[in-house]
């Protein structure tokens, strides 16, 4: 699939906005532009929300959807889309996008610390969690609580680094989570790392630049979802 949108978020996270054009109206009013700084829903983060602003007009837009290979701004209900060929200017809300950011990073310091298999996982801003494979591994809910928040504490760098597809199936240690995969007939693939080996995983979300962004957090609740299936979820602050 052609990608019609350049993902301006890809490289930098902190963009909240974007000037751009708009290639396409969809018949349910959803706006397609040439260039973006909303992430779409996908690999467990929710899309961003935000506004299109024209000279005169802003339509605010509630959900960002991938269709294809396109990244669809839906507007709220009633709000008139953009017409096509507009030149407009893209934001998002930022103070929601970058709880989602400092909550996304997060869970790749909880990967980090549990040796196991991650079978799904979701991230909110609010709550975020991971659902793992424990095998015969035992959680200490405690342990988990002191080794992230020392993740945090210590502050160290998060970068994208990019790898051949050849590369990542060589290495398939690097696709942490079973169910989300890179795109099939991607080449290049995105990995995240943080520190120099805290975690390394591909992932294709927004992320803080420095783990010490994120502040404290707290584990709540560890969910039993099986014989070897154990859900845990993670708040900002204490
Ligand atoms: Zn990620």
């Amino acid at each position: 699939m052609t990608k019609r949108t350049l993902e301006v978020f890809r490289e930098n996270a902190y963009l909240r906005t974007c000037e751009a054009e708009v290639i396409e109206v969809n018949d349910r009013g959803g706006v397609v532009l040439d260039k973006t700084v909303f992430y779409a829903t996908g690999g467990g983060q929710p899309g961003d929300i935000g506004s299109i602003d024209l000279e005169n007009a802003s339509v605010s837009i509630g959900a960002t959807i991938r269709s294809g290979g396109d990244i669809v701004h839906v507007p709220f209900e009633g709000q008139p889309p953009p017409t096509l060929g507009s030149e407009v200017t893209a934001t998002i809300d930022w103070n929601h996008r970058h709880l989602l950011m400092r909550m996304h990073t997060a869970t790749h310091l909880l990967c980090s610390i549990v040796p196991c298999g991650v079978t799904g996982g979701s991230v909110g801003s609010a709550k975020s969690r991971i659902d793992f494979d424990l095998g015969g591994h035992v959680l200490d809910k405690q342990h988990l609580h002191d080794e992230i928040n020392r993740l945090v504490e210590e502050d160290y760098k998060v970068e994208t680094v990019w790898i051949s597809r050849e590369e990542f199936d060589a290495r398939p240690e690097l696709a942490r989570t079973m169910t989300v995969k890179p795109p099939a007939d991607a080449q290049s693939i995105r990995l995240v790392k943080i520190g120099d080996d805290v975690d390394l995983q591909s992932c294709g979300g927004t992320h803080v630049l420095r783990t010490g962004e994120i502040g404290r957090l707290r584990v709540g609740k560890i969910e039993n979802k099986g014989a070897r299936n154990r859900r845990v979820n993670i708040h900002l602050g204490e």
